[in-house]
């Protein structure tokens, strides 16, 4: 039995070879699936423990037993125990962004770093909304193979984009016809973190060129990365992966900041409050030293 609980379906024929920038995608998974197992779940997500089980015992950093601490002051036992609750408010929170932009009328949406998310599957999409979801290839491939095993059906047209966001992924989207100029919703989930301030100013000046006006765009960003990387470094010593490669930084600024720059109007969010508004305690990544550094959700749109 797995951490968390789920069995392992093994129906690769090769081992899970990824990129170390990929493997926080499985965390993403392994959160999302908990949640859905709750009675008081805030979403429902049946393919998250289709892509924990596939992988299998390969998860390299999923190996403490993953419990929540007893209590706000206890030491957590496992990464998911540190990240787990985060991971959840924020899917959430951005599942009410794509209802929002679609009750405004958006039809194209781009997921910037898709990794393993199902929002394509899950959510009750408006008739004619596009979806596009670029990531790194291997995590794509393996997504599709688990998707294809479970037989699942998008809930819209999903259009997938293997692709680096540190190279001409523009050009890779718009093979994929996605359409330049019209009003377009990003997010960007879990991304900015993944690479540095300089591949992130690259990136929002190539998603500035594809977007209509009045476009939006929602991300997360922690600019404390420095402290965020030695709380996670424990769990990841003799995994063989590089806490390096998987965390960059992204801007060095707060994001409100950096979005306002390039010409987004923009409104950071504090995920202490979202987390209370959903009725879920602090997060644990969150409490005591940390509380003031809760403003780690964006919500943007262009002022053009
Ligand atoms: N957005 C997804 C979610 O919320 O579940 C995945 C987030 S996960 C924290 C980070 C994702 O970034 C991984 O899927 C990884 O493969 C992707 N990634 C990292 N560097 C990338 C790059 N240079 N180009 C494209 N994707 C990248």
């Amino acid at each position: 039995m797995r951490p968390g609980g789920f069995d392992a379906v093994d129906h690769r024929s090769a081992p899970l070879v990824m990129p170390d920038e990929s493997w926080t995608a499985w965390g993403n998974a392994l959160a999302r699936a908990t949640e859905t197992q709750r009675a008081d779940r805030l979403f429902s997500d049946p393919l998250a423990q289709c892509f924990v089980a596939a992988a299998g015992s390969e998860i390299p950093f999923l190996t403490a037993q993953e419990t929540p601490p007893p209590r706000e002051s206890t030491p957590p036992a496992g990464i998911m125990a540190l990240i787990g609750d985060v991971i959840v408010i924020k899917t959430r929170f951005f599942d009410e962004y794509f209802h929002r932009v679609c009750a405004a009328g958006c039809r194209q949406v781009v997921v910037l770093a898709a990794g393993l998310d199902t929002r394509a599957f899950r959510l009750d999409w408006p008739a004619g909304v596009r979806l596009f979801e670029v990531d790194l290839p291997e995590v794509l491939e393996f997504k599709e193979q688990v998707l294809i095993t479970q037989a699942a059906r998008p809930a819209c047209e999903r259009i997938v984009v293997p692709a680096d966001l540190r190279e001409n992924w523009p050009t890779a989207l718009r093979n994929e016809g996605f359409d330049v100029g019209h009003p377009t919703a990003w997010l960007a989930e879990g991304t900015l973190g993944c690479l540095t301030a300089v591949d992130c100013d690259r990136l929002l000046d190539e998603v500035n060129l594809l977007s209509g006006p009045s476009s939006w765009f929602a991300l997360d960003h922690t600019h404390d990365g420095s402290v965020a990387t030695p709380l996670l470094q424990p769990f990841f010593e003799g995994t063989g992966i590089s806490l390096d490669e998987m965390v960059k930084g992204g801007p060095t600024d707060p994001a409100d900041q950096w979005l306002i720059r390039h010409g987004w109007q923009s409104t950071a969010y504090d995920v202490v409050k979202q987390a209370a508004a959903y009725r879920r305690p602090t997060p644990v990544l969150f409490r005591g030293d940390r509380r003031e550094q809760g403003n780690i959700l964006f919500q943007a749109q262009r002022t053009t």
